[in-house]
């Protein structure tokens, strides 16, 4: 300040000075006052030099300023990186964040007050179809065409998530999306959207599982229900008694066998699947269970079925022994059970050309049309619902195979010609596979 002051009065001297040189007491007077708008003309420079500057604000550019100006600068500079720095840490954090709600499973959009997008991340754009340049701007009601998303969006209730149905939505691909909206700020929306279509399915599986579970055991327990009623309630015969006893065991053996299978169902999920340490000979696997399976066809055919053991190939598999028992007894009471008597039925061991191994079971049954191949293993799924009850199934015999296979890196595979036969398979992979006595 004391500098500006001294070149002001230095200035207005010099002036008055040169006026006294060159005439009166009055020129004197006109140079000071001359001398005072010279400086006020340069300090006006200076600060129009300053504010220029400062509407660029470029820290890069160092414009030489003396006295008091050149304060001014170094401050108004200092000033100016602080806040540089902040907001690059302020940016930092802020892509940063963005990163992180980009990584999340859920879909997330925030809207401004008037339902515009103003960011959204991948899983939201690929959930709803949006674009997560392009459709910044947008109206979220024009691009989510659902019309219960527009209802939701339109209304205000928002304490409750909705379900639409997700891009490229089909009866044959189902695609469930739940979106909630959480209002902030000064009227606007953050949107969470999450894909639960595995949840609903799941939920959708469990509920047809129960009453599948429930259909099936009601009707045994009706039938039982009746026979002890009537046994309790009339005078029967000793011949219908015994018959009504007979026809009572027969349902208790179902429930049984319904129960055993769903045990062993949840045992095959609950538990790890078998490592490879077992070492099994596949004769040693095959030979019991073709036993019994001779000795189910002569209880239930007449005349029973021409059963062939192929022994071509004898190896080890390895896998749990009570788990590829129960899958191969399983293809082979199938095949005993929809052959009609008197029948052919092969069954064996082969070794793969990739190294692998095959357990197949070939009829000559009446054979399944195209259509139910892919349903087979659902579980409770019949191609004929009667023939199946009839002949003692429960409808779970197929769905255990494939998880046996499954749970030995295998698969089943089954193939089928309308009035020639089936063939149904467990194949093993390599790694499962070794000749005979392995180290
Ligand atoms: P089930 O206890 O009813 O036999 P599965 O799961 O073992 O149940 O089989 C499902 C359905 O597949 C059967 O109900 C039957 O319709 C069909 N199926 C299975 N094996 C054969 C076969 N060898 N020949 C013809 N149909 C078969």
């Amino acid at each position: 300040m004391t500098q500006r002051l001294i070149e002001l009065l230095l200035l207005i001297a010099l002036a008055s000075a040169w006026g006294l040189q060159h005439g009166s007491a009055g020129w004197a007077v006109a140079g000071a006052l001359a001398g005072a708008v010279l400086w006020t003309l340069l300090d006006g420079l200076r600060a129009r030099r300053l504010l220029r500057w400062l509407n660029k604000a470029d820290t890069s550019q160092s414009p030489k300023f003396s006295g008091v100006w050149a304060e001014l600068f170094n401050r108004s500079k200092k000033v100016i990186k602080n806040l540089e720095r902040k907001i690059d840490s302020s940016n930092v954090r802020l892509a940063n964040f963005l990163a992180a709600i980009q990584a999340s499973p859920n879909g997330v959009i925030l809207l401004d007050a008037t339902g515009r997008i103003e960011w959204v991340n991948l899983t939201a754009a690929h959930q709803l179809g949006l674009d997560p340049q392009k459709d910044v701007g947008q109206y979220i009601q024009n691009l989510v065409r659902s019309p219960v998303f527009k209802d939701y969006f339109l209304g205000s209730d928002f304490s409750n998530a909705i379900l639409i149905g997700g891009i490229g939505a089909r009866p044959s691909v189902p695609s469930r999306i739940s979106v909630q909206i959480h209002p902030y700020g000064h009227k606007r929306k953050l949107m969470l959207s999450q894909d639960v279509t595995a949840v609903e399915l799941a939920d959708t599986m469990r509920r047809d599982f129960v009453a599948n579970v429930s259909h099936e055991i009601r009707t045994p327990l009706t039938v039982l229900s009746g026979f002890v009623e009537t046994l309790q309630n009339i005078p029967v015969t000793e011949t219908d008694r015994n018959l009504y006893l007979g026809m009572m065991s027969q349902q208790a053996q179902r429930m049984q066998m319904l129960v055993s299978d769903l045990l062993t169902l949840s045992r095959l999920e609950g538990s790890p699947a078998p490592g490879p340490g077992d070492w099994l000979n596949t004769d040693d696997l095959l030979s019991p269970a073709v036993q019994e399976t001779r000795a189910l066809s002569s209880v239930i055919a007449q005349p029973p079925h021409e059963i062939t053991q192929v022994t071509d190939a004898v190896f080890c598999v390895s896998g749990n022994k009570s788990e590829l028992h129960s899958a191969m007894s399983n293809l082979l009471s199938n095949a005993v059970r929809y052959t009609p008597p008197g029948g052919s039925i092969r069954t064996g061991w082969l070794l793969r050309p990739d190294g692998g191994a095959e357990f197949f079971v070939e009829d000559s049954g009446p054979g399944i049309a195209a259509e139910h191949l892919p349903r087979l293993t659902e579980r409770f799924y019949r191609v004929d619902r009667s023939r199946s009850r009839e002949s003692g199934g429960t409808g779970l015999g197929l769905a255990i195979v494939k998880h046996v296979a499954q749970r030995h890196g295998g698969q089943l595979e089954v193939k089928s010609t309308m009035g020639k036969g089936s063939t149904f398979s467990i194949v093993l992979p390599p790694s499962r596979v070794q000749p005979i006595n392995p180290p």
